[in-house]
């Protein structure tokens, strides 16, 4: 089933266009990943399907089990009732984990569940402890996340992304402010949420990470996609721009 199309974005800053017509689409079920240069717009493609930015153009649709939602550039915004129903349709877990630094690691887990979602404080408590459990972290509920490393921080937005019930997770490089033995914790724990048949988008510069987890790979560069398709394939391209890209990893 189709969860999300990204139709025609574009999207400039002072006169500089970003996403130059930029379109993807996001099944269920499957990890999508996204590649491609510092600067080349990955972050504010992932900004713009969260509605963290608008766009100027085309249209994001989150397909829901009945209901679609678009947004076109000119089209303005949803309802607000239907935007917060889109906002509960994905999580975004950002590189700098974006923790709240005043909550302890329960309460940043529980607070939108709670607050947002309206839902059963003992429901939600509950399945946060399953979520740090998860997580490795059962002994951290009451910690502050300066008490916490930078891959247990992650771990913590992780699991608040997750309480949210998202259909859809997206993560912004989660892996770049982290050592390398720190990368392979986050890394092992997307993968597991991948065998789980979580629907991820991850922008990633963890190229082994990308060719083995993903099942669609998009490269873009300049603020469009260059190449895409299935990681064997994409990882084989004989685009230069690509062969330019892979080769800095190497
Ligand atoms: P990436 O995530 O691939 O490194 P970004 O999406 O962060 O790329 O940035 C793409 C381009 O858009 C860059 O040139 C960046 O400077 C510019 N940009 C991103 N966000 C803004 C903003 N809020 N205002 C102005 N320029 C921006
Ligand atoms: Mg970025």
């Amino acid at each position: 089933m189709r969860l999300l199309e990204m139709n025609h974005i574009k999207k400039s800053f002072d006169g500089q266009e970003v996403l130059k017509d930029i379109s993807i689409h996001v099944d269920e079920g499957e990890v999508l990943s996204i590649i491609g240069p510092s600067g080349s717009g990955k972050s504010t493609m992932l900004r713009c399907a969260t509605m963290l930015e608008t766009i100027d153009d085309g249209a994001i649709i989150y397909l829901g089990d009945k209901a679609a939602f678009s947004k076109d550039g000119h089209a303005v915004y949803a309802k607000a009732a239907d935007l917060k129903k889109i906002h509960s349709y994905y999580g975004l877990v950002f590189q700098n984990f974006n923790l709240f630094p005043h909550y302890s690691v329960i309460k940043n887990i529980t607070d939108a569940p709670l607050r947002v979602q309206k839902r059963n404080k003992s429901e939600v408590y509950a399945e946060a402890r399953e979520l740090l459990k998860k997580m490795g972290l059962e002994d951290k509920e009451n910690a502050y996340p300066y008490q916490l490393s930078g891959g247990q921080q992650q771990r913590v937005s992780i699991a608040r992304a997750l309480a949210m019930k998202p259909k859809i997770l997206f993560f912004d490089e989660p892996t770049s402010a982290l050592d390398p033995e720190l990368t392979g914790e986050i890394l092992k724990i997307i993968k597991n949420l991948a065998a789980e048949k979580m629907t991820m988008v991850i922008v990633t510069h963890e190229m082994n990470f990308a060719k083995n987890v993903s099942d669609y790979v998009v490269f873009m560069d300049k603020g469009v996609i260059v190449e895409e398709g299935k990681p064997e394939d994409v990882f084989n391209s004989e685009n230069p721009r690509m062969k330019e890209f892979l080769g800095k990893f190497e």
